[in-house]
């Protein structure tokens, strides 16, 4: 049925949902009573008089306070540890990507269990033992480096940690060395892809096999062309720093969704306005409360993250509820006429336009009362054209694909080749001007 052997690193990952409710009961009992260590939590509980007591039922995770981002800022560096410095054995921190930086820490054995939570989905995603894995995650206070780094130690595989940057390295290292298993972000193997191209070389002259891709958005389609270029299965992983790092949740050879691995983490999906839960299925921002970190627990908290949830039965036996892919975070969303769009649509678009090459950014501005975006992608060099007719059909292309699927008109800029800026880490694909404007 699948691709390959389907493999599972921890029976826990196929409980019954009763087994796995009443876990997760009294993990979220202890974690609300390890929290009440924190004066921010014990403050929170207090305003929402709830009592470690008052939890009974998994329902009555309601009753709990939520925490923000902002949270975690205002208790800057290190105000949340739920344990004395002395048990800290690592501090990482979010990589900034909307701000100042935050820092979550870990005792030993929440290293310990966000090795096993990397192992699990690695697993999933074909790792064997044999495998020699190349990493090219930043090594550093950004989680995903570190994180599966020692997941893939944990399955008992081998690691290049090659860290980002200089890609023609990175593509020797990978070619001499014969690693079969790639692990970035999805636009920085994009990146390789295109680089090892450009030396010449096709799909059949790299060693990989599979990907493992996390860290920022992507669509479907990003995935049929990466594993198109660089001939290798790629899988999704997502995770963020406040709740642990990568391995919140993985994909599984059924590539249909990533299974949240919930006898660590509950997980909600609610309305970013009314803060009600959505309907089933619905898409909707991702809450999570931790339920075995030591050193920093989370009670729901706030990822800004836009998906929605699967609990349909999986055919590879795991049992936790699958999350869709991110369709964008609350604060990339625009909002055009009235209209919600995510960038995630807009890569959609691109990349059914042949001629478009999926590099892009997009530029947000309010020259008046009404927001105005612009869409500036880079056309592949086999489509460039110093015919200005030709290049007026790709335009249109892309414009009628943008409208069909946003619903909205954008301008679109047609880039030369090689003219907008590659991403080494996570890409930076939406460049507001708003915020820098006073209100
Ligand atoms: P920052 O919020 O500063 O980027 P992190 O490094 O912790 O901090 O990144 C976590 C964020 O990265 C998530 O909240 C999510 O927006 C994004 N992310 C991580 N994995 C994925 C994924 N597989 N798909 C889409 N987005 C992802
Ligand atoms: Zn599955």
């Amino acid at each position: 049925m699948f691709a390959f052997e389907n493999r599972i690193w921890d029976r826990n990952e196929t409980l019954s949902r009763e087994d796995l409710e009443s876990l997760q009961l009294a993990r979220l009992r202890q974690t609300v009573e390890r929290a009440a260590n924190v004066p921010f939590y014990r403050n929170a509980l207090a305003r929402a008089r709830v009592t470690p007591k008052d939890i009974r039922s998994l329902d009555d995770i309601r009753r709990l306070p939520m925490t923000v981002k902002d949270d975690m800022r205002n208790n800057y560096p290190l105000g949340l540890l739920a344990t004395p410095m002395e048990d800290i054995a690592r501090v990482h921190g979010s990589s900034g990507t909307t701000g100042k930086p935050t820092f979550v820490a870990y005792s030993k054995g929440d290293l310990d269990t966000w090795a096993g939570l990397c192992a699990r989905f690695l697993t999933a995603g074909g790792l064997l033992p044999s495998h020699l894995v190349h990493i090219c995650f930043g090594y550093g206070l950004f989680t995903g480096g570190f994180g599966l780094h020692y997941g893939v130690e944990k399955v008992g595989a081998a690691v290049v940690p090659a860290s980002s940057g200089n890609t023609p390295r990175q593509i020797m290292l990978i070619r001499d060395l014969g690693a079969q298993v790639l692990v970035s972000t999805p636009s920085y193997a994009l990146n390789i892809a295109e680089v090892a191209r450009a030396q010449g070389l096709g799909p059949d002259d790299l060693p990989l096999k599979f990907a493992h891709f996390g860290g920022e958005p992507w669509t479907e389609d990003m995935r049929i062309r990466i594993e198109k270029e660089l001939g290798l299965l790629a899988f999704n992983n997502y995770g963020l720093s406040e709740v642990i790092g990568p391995g919140v949740s993985g994909e599984c050879a059924a590539r249909n969704g990533m299974h949240v691995q919930e006898d660590h983490f509950i997980v909600e999906c609610i309305d970013p306005d009314t803060l009600e839960p959505v309907k089933e299925g619905e898409g909707g921002e991702l809450v999570f409360t931790s339920l075995t970190k030591e050193a920093m627990p989370v009670l729901r908290y706030r990822t800004r993250d836009i998906a929605c949830l699967d609990r349909a039965p999986c055919p590879c036996g795991r049992t936790g509820v699958r999350m869709g892919r991110i369709v964008g975070r609350t604060d990339d969303m625009l909002i055009i006429r009235g209209v919600n769009v995510f960038p995630s649509q807009i890569e959609e678009a691109l990349l059914r336009v042949e001629g478009a090459a999926p590099h892009y950014v997009i530029e947000i501005d309010r020259p008046g009362s009404l927001d105005q975006v612009t869409v500036r992608v880079e056309v592949l060099p086999e489509s460039f054209s110093d015919k200005m007719s030709v290049m007026q059909i790709l335009h249109d292309r892309i414009d009628r694909e943008i409208q069909s699927i946003t619903g909205i008109r954008v301008k679109v800029e047609l880039a030369a080749p090689q003219t907008i800026e590659r991403s080494v880490g996570k890409a930076k694909r939406v460049i507001d001007h708003r915020a820098a404007k006073p209100v």
